[in-house]
């Protein structure tokens, strides 16, 4: 029986998660899990499945939530000092990090230094942290597993897993991107979408933030500098794809030519369960993949003028030490606004570049530097947005 502490349980990732977790109820159980407003879906998820600890982000939502559940024999906390203590709960087998952004870190953190096994969804974390986060990971000497998919599928595909191994043999990585609702679209088209419409991703069903980070490609972004820290590669050893239908998640390009991919219809659990089980598999109720029906897979280069994001991405990992949190903050600032409707569809990338740009970027020596970037990028994002000085 695996014990997990599920990190952001309300969410599409957390989810999917319960729904494995629901479907082997002798093989893994649910001991801690948080949310950050939701009291009433994490209401229905302490029903279903009586965790021990519960974590809230706020007294009030903790004081509810105790009101609807005071039948349970479940602790309710709440706070970020409560985040951390589950991750690092003695009970805790494995950590799945599912929280949405920048807020994920610190409890990421306190599962790696409580050599947790790390179901890594929260790619933001390991973005912004980059070299501290994957430093942290070999000094505890943790399992740490990508549930991202592109990532997971290049787990996949790799023979030697994340310990190095082999990986001389590798020529690329090659990392697919579906190109999100506004693939063919022009930028005249694009200036006046909306929230509801970059929120309607084609193949996934996502979260809000991430929804729209794939439809401005700073998903992709985040992604590729993600596969650079997983995988010890930069960006000149990773190719993005478009890839429309979502079917290949990854693949590697080996020395000798071979190209190795994983494939399967876009469902998370697929690379939850893998990652909750890994070395083995288990079963889920995701419908087979059929070919003859998707008939045709189609390839694209990515489109660095009408989608810069990518492009920004790439510029702060050569850029090094904070630019990565830097650039991270901005965007989730630049969402934030869009979701607010404050600011137009096209001028998230260029709030991104202003700040990328403006910022002073330094080496990161320890957690406070990135806390540092990250907060001053923040204001200086709210800056940019409040002025209208976005280039
Ligand atoms: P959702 O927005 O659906 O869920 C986010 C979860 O995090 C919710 O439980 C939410 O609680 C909680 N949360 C939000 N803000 C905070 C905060 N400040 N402090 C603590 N908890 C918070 O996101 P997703 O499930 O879509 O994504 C989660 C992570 O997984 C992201 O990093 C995303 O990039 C990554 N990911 C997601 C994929 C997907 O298919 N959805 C695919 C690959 C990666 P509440 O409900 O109370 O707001
Ligand atoms: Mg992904």
């Amino acid at each position: 029986m695996q014990k997990i502490c599920l990190l952001g349980a309300t969410g599409s990732i957390g989810q999917s998660t319960l729904d494995i977790i629901a479907q082997h109820p002798n093989k893994f159980s649910l001991e801690c899990a948080s949310a950050h407003s939701s009291v009433e879906k994490m209401a229905d998820i302490c029903r279903r499945f009586t965790p021990r600890r519960v974590v809230m982000g706020s007294e009030k939502t903790r004081d509810q939530l105790a009101v609807l559940c005071s039948d349970l024999a479940i602790s309710f906390e709440w706070g970020e000092a409560a985040l951390e203590s589950i991750a690092a709960d003695s009970n805790v087998d494995q950590v799945m990090a599912a929280i949405m952004g920048f807020a994920g870190l610190k409890p990421t953190l306190a599962g790696i230094r409580a050599q947790k096994r790390i179901l890594l969804a929260n790619k933001e974390s390991l973005v912004t942290a980059g070299k501290l986060f994957m430093d942290e990971v070999a000094k505890y000497n943790v399992t740490l597993l990508p549930i991202d998919s592109e990532h997971n599928a290049i787990f996949q595909s790799l023979p030697q897993n994340l310990d190095g191994a082999h990986t001389q043999d590798v020529r690329k990585l090659l990392l697919t991107a579906s190109g999100g609702p506004f693939r063919t679209w022009s930028v005249g088209d694009m200036q006046n979408v909306t929230p509801e419409q970059a929120c309607k991703h084609p193949n996934w069903s996502m979260g809000q933030k991430i929804s729209i980070d794939s439809a401005t490609l700073m998903n992709k972004g985040l992604e590729l500098i993600e596969a650079c820290w997983l995988f010890n590669m930069s960006p000149a050893d990773v190719s993005v794809v478009v890839h429309p239908e979502s079917i290949i998640h990854s693949m590697v390009a080996y020395c000798d030519g071979s190209v190795i991919s994983q494939m399967g219809n876009p469902d998370m659990k697929i690379p939850i369960a893998y990652g909750l089980t890994w070395p083995e598999r288990i079963s889920t109720q995701v419908a087979d993949l059929n070919l003859f029906e998707i008939a045709q897979l189609n390839f694209e280069q990515p489109d660095l003028q009408r989608f810069p994001n990518l492009r920004l991405a790439s510029d702060a990992w050569y850029m090094g030490g904070t630019a990565m949190a830097v650039l991270n903050a901005a965007n989730e600032v630049a969402v934030a606004a869009f979701l607010n409707k404050q600011i137009g569809f096209l001028d998230i990338a260029q709030v991104n570049e202003k700040v990328l740009t403006s910022a002073e970027v330094v080496a990161v020596d320890s957690l406070e530097t990135v806390f540092d970037a990250d907060l001053y990028s923040r204001n200086l994002a709210r800056d940019v947005i409040s002025h209208g000085h976005f280039l």
